[in-house]
């Protein structure tokens, strides 16, 4: 996410440079899901791996056990996808060349180890032993830095859940449909990525353990006993990997000189794949709080109180809604699956609806950047 943001400060013309804690690629294996905005943001800035990428057309969204189904489209949107799939390598790949190409200085293998919030600048005590020195700072550092910081604190909850991860294929195609099925063991998803699906699996610690240990065939048999048959059979399965599931904000995005970006300020459940579409959504805005300013000195007080006033809004609504999901389809009183299938089935009814949910899904609140 930090690179997005770099390459799109390096456009407005300011002088970048991109430390990270990591040596290299981070090997990470995970598939993520973009809405249509984030694509068409990554594009802008040359960061759109296209030929990596999986459209999705379709969401099926049901829930075990209880009544209630709907459908969202993108040809109901006006739109070819609703979003798209793509490998995370694929991203980081194609962001770490763009960085390159733009002359985006990046230095690999320099954690930041300590800040210095000064009148003008910012002072960043790096693992290699140097000291770099910049009018603004953005942490993008997934939240391992703001805690340094003078005020800055966080909230947590631990939702007891943990998100299995892995490639499926079913014996028939996909079709660029994805689906989100929500059972009383935490919810799932299924999304279309290639030949193949991407799935997220969510489960309590226990479970996941269990569930991980199973051999392939043994695996595959949960996984229909879970998910039912209507994304056909499943045939097989790749290598799984597991991630621990928190909610954690932070009090504040801002501080002097230093705007807070992506999992630093926000880090969600991924129910509803809103993390990075989120993270993207706040480097937009703090392009737009710079650009406003005038191109000045892009870490003054206007500049930071523009931000968090435009963050407010949509990073708040977008904590709030996939909170509000884990705890409404995680609770599986009999009362609760019905006003679920109550709220399906009036979301299936509803075209207005659907497309008022989508529209939040694909680009925020009202009044984020482009
Ligand atoms: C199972 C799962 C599925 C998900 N699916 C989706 C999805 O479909 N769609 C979606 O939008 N989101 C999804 N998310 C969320 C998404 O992955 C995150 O929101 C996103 O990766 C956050 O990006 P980030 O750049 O803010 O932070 P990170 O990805 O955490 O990156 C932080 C970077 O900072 C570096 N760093 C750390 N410490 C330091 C330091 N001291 N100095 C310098 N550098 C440092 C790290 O090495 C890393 O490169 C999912 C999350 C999970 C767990």
């Amino acid at each position: 996410m930090g690179a997005a943001l770099a390459l799109q400060l390096r456009d407005e013309g300011l002088a970048v440079r991109v430390v990270e804690a990591r040596a290299g690629p981070s090997g990470e294996r995970r598939t993520l899901a973009l809405s249509e905005a984030s694509r068409a943001r990554l594009e802008r800035v040359g960061g759109w791996p296209a030929h990596a990428s999986t459209p999705i057309t379709d969401i099926h969204v049901s829930q075990k056990g209880g009544p209630g189904r709907t459908v969202i489209t993108a040809a109901e949107q006006g739109l070819t996808a609703l979003g798209h799939t793509l490998a995370y390598a694929a991203l980081e790949a194609c962001l770490d060349a763009r960085l390159r190409e733009r002359g985006v200085a990046v230095s690999y293998g320099a954690a930041c180890e300590a800040i210095a919030l000064e009148e003008a600048c910012v002072r960043v005590q790096l693992a290699t032993g140097e000291e770099a020195q910049a009018r603004l700072l953005v942490l993008a550092d997934g939240g391992a830095n703001a805690r340094r910081l003078a005020g800055i604190t966080y909230d947590e909850k631990d939702y007891g859940q943990v998100a299995i991860t892995g490639p499926v294929w079913a014996d028939r195609p996909h079709g660029g449909r994805a689906y989100e099925r929500f059972t009383a063991e935490g919810p799932m998803a299924l999304l279309p990525m290639e030949d193949r699906y991407a799935m997220v699996w969510t489960a309590s610690p226990a479970e996941a353990a269990q569930t991980l240990a199973l051999d392939d065939t043994a695996f595959l048999a949960e996984l229909q006993a879970r998910f039912g048959d209507r994304a056909g059979r499943f045939v097989r399965v790749g290598s799984r990997a597991s991630y621990p599931l928190r909610l954690r904000v932070i009090n504040t995005n801002v501080a002097r000189r230093t705007l807070i970006v992506g999992n630093a300020a926000q880090a969600m459940h991924p129910i509803a794949g809103q993390g990075l579409n989120l993270g993207l959504r706040d480097a937009a805005d703090a392009v737009a709080a710079i650009r406003e300013a005038g191109h000045g000195d892009p870490g003054c007080g206007p500049v930071i109180e523009r931000f968090r006033a435009m963050r407010r809004r949509d990073a708040g609504r977008g904590v709030l809604f996939t909170d509000l999901l884990v705890e409404a389809f995680g609770n599986d009183g009999l009362g609760m699956r019905w006003a679920r299938g109550l709220a399906l089935t009036a979301l299936d009814l509803l075209p207005s609806a659907r497309r008022s949910l989508a529209d939040r899904m694909i680009h925020g609140s009202p009044g984020s950047a482009l």
